[in-house]
């Protein structure tokens, strides 16, 4: 099987997918491969018009869709999961071109999306309600779950199939239909690719729409008054937007935002094993996912043995195009991307923080990065990163490691590594964060653990098997009599 099979770039060029593959409103956009900024052909850019039109074609697919028996719904994402599964090697090479990822995370990422896909599928397949009690005889009385309706997702280019899959999959099997709004730079992994799979899984016309475009198309997909959720992840500046205007609309919108994940690392532990779990927690995917370990919070008597181990490792890791061979390393999606690193380590140091490893980068290759001596105040420590540096903090007891890691507006993910797990266990319930691990590093995914974020990474546990059946359904409560009740007057 190879791609062109799956999905030559005919099928897309110039072209948005909404009832059918068609011209776009708002022109095109070109889709780049990251590590050498060729160009790999142009999608259609989705104008406010176009997001209307498929907003009024979606609400009509979704009413007879929401009708189809759930186990038949739940068979067509079954279809595409295992399309995925045929196609994974092709689907991974793209990821690996239009992302930057290297080779075993973009398989990586193919694998968490079939897990999502497959367990929305059986979702459909749930009961979808429950029978309630009444104080009056002769009333019955059920609550149940229907569709919310017409779902906008609004995705990022960090982990696009991924992301996409974990709202698209749960909303279609509940019985909604989908307008996907993918980053416009990574518009056919993020985008087309699904249009395709659903096509040939059959999915009936009109339930999925695929409208690349930046901020405009995404904002007009937040106001279509057809619209009646948007499921968000990405930053929480657009985050933050996105919520006022989908507020004032009384609208629901889910939003996954960003962190600035602290990792402690207690005085107990096996330095060599937290140091390597330190390093791909903010190395991996080159520091680009919301749960990277944002800050490495390590206790005083290791820490000169925990950097250097950290520096040891960043050393040895080698950067360049994934695309062209075994690295561990790819690119920083974008030069804006990396000179805000850039920035981020030079006013860190300009503060006082000391580069052990790294701090530069060739084009957008950036070296892994070790910095020390990181404090509150400097935007290593209080900002997201999203370039591969590691931020090293000491402190002295386990108090002040729970304040340290409590001082962020973020709350995303924390991690503690202790060989005293009820240590760590007392810590960890200290911690402000909507996610914790003991013993692991920051980054975890898996559709089982509801996955979310308090403060500024979010507005709840939005995506998973524990939480999907409500995030993708209103509740409805209906009553029954056999006779039309009776009243006073
Ligand atoms: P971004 O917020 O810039 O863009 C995300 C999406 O929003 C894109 O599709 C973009 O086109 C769209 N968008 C931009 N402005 C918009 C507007 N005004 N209205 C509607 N849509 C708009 O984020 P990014 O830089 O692409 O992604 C990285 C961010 O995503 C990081 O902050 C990261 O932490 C976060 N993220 C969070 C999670 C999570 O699950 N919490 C997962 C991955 C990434």
């Amino acid at each position: 099987m190879s791609m062109s099979e799956l999905m030559s770039a005919a099928v897309w060029r110039n072209r948005i997918y909404s009832g059918g593959w068609k011209a776009g409103g708002a022109g095109t956009i070109q889709v780049t491969e990251k590590a050498t900024g060729e160009a790999m052909g142009s999608i259609g850019c989705a104008s406010a018009t176009d997001v209307s039109a498929a907003a009024a074609i979606a609400a009509d697919a979704q009413r007879v869709w929401a009708a189809m028996p759930g186990p038949q719904r739940g068979d067509i994402l079954r279809e595409v999961a295992r399309l995925l599964q045929v196609y994974a090697k092709d689907i991974t090479l793209q990821i690996v071109r239009e992302t930057g990822a290297i080779r075993p995370k973009g398989q990586l990422e193919v694998k968490l999306t079939i897990r999502e896909i497959l367990e929305a599928a059986a979702l459909a397949s749930q009961p979808t309600g429950v029978i309630a009690t009444s104080d009056v005889k002769g009333r019955q009385s059920m609550a149940r779950r229907i569709p919310i309706g017409v779902v906008g997702v609004i995705t990022p280019w960090n982990s696009p199939l991924l992301l996409a899959a974990r709202a698209i999959a749960p909303a279609l099997a509940t019985g909604n239909a989908v307008l996907l709004k993918p980053d416009p730079q990574t518009p056919v992994c993020g985008g087309a690719l699904y249009a395709r799979l659903f096509e040939m899984a059959g999915l009936p016309q009109g339930l999925f729409h695929v409208l690349p475009g930046g901020a405009q198309t995404g904002d007009a997909l937040v106001r279509d008054q057809r619209v009646n959720m948007i499921s968000f992840t990405g930053s929480t500046r657009v985050g933050q937007q996105i919520g006022a205007v989908a507020g004032g609309l009384l609208k629901r919108a889910s939003l996954e935002l960003g962190g600035k994940n602290p990792y402690i690392v207690l005085d107990d532990v096996d330095v060599e094993a937290a140091a390597s779990a330190g390093a791909w927690g903010s190395f991996m995917h080159q520091g680009q996912i919301c749960m990277s370990t944002g800050r490495h919070l390590v206790q005083a008597s290791i820490a000169d043995a925990y950097v250097e181990s950290l520096v040891r490792r960043a050393g040895a890791l080698k950067v360049g195009d994934p695309f062209k061979g075994d690295f561990h390393l790819g690119p920083i999606i974008n030069e804006r991307q990396a000179a805000n690193v850039d920035r981020i380590v030079a006013e860190s140091t300009s503060k006082g923080a000391k580069i052990l490893a790294g701090g530069s980068r060739d084009g957008l290759f950036f070296q892994p990065t070790v910095m020390v001596d990181v404090a509150p105040g400097m935007p290593a420590f209080d900002e997201e990163i999203f370039g591969p540096v590691a931020a090293v903090t000491v402190f002295k007891d386990d108090d002040e490691a729970v304040a340290l890691a409590n001082q962020n507006r973020f709350g995303l993910v924390a991690a503690v590594a202790s060989s005293d797990s009820c240590r760590a266990q007392r810590i960890a319930d200290r911690l402000h964060a909507g996610i914790v691990h003991i013993n692991d590093q920051t980054i975890m995914h898996e559709v089982f653990g509801p996955m979310g974020g308090f403060g500024m990474s979010g507005n709840g546990h939005n995506y998973s098997t524990f939480t999907n059946a409500d995030q993708f359904t209103e509740w409805q409560w209906v009553t029954r009599r056999e006779e039309l009740a009776a009243y006073p007057f």
